[in-house]
């Protein structure tokens, strides 16, 4: 509830359990505007928690640069899901998630 001159409500996030395919070769998505965090519903319990926690802490996260925003949101989820984090980064091994990362590299994004 909004009192009279305050601040609207932060809105509350959303989370979305979606298919690889949609997702695929990301983990997870954040989408700011909206307040919704996507994750990958066929990863690994552990995985699922830190994916959701690095998604949730770019909702909001303010940084402008993408290279901070992750490591900050790696770090943060690193620390609470240590075993999450470690599975997530063998899994990141593939060569499809080799390929993105290095598209984002490129991109800057
Ligand atoms: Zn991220």
């Amino acid at each position: 509830m909004s009192r009279r001159g305050a601040k609207p409500d932060r809105i509350e996030p959303g989370v979305a359990y979606t298919s690889k395919e949609e997702l695929h070769p990301r983990f997870g998505y954040a989408v700011p505007k909206t307040q919704v965090a996507y994750v990958r519903k066929d990863l690994p319990n552990c995985v699922k928690k830190f994916v959701l926690e690095h998604e949730l802490y770019h909702l909001r996260d303010k940084a402008r640069s993408w290279f901070w925003r992750e490591i900050k949101a790696n770090t943060v989820s690193a620390l609470k899901h240590p075993l999450g984090f470690t599975l997530c980064l063998f899994l990141s091994l593939s060569p499809s998630r080799l390929r993105y990362y290095a598209r984002r590299i490129k991109r800057g994004e």
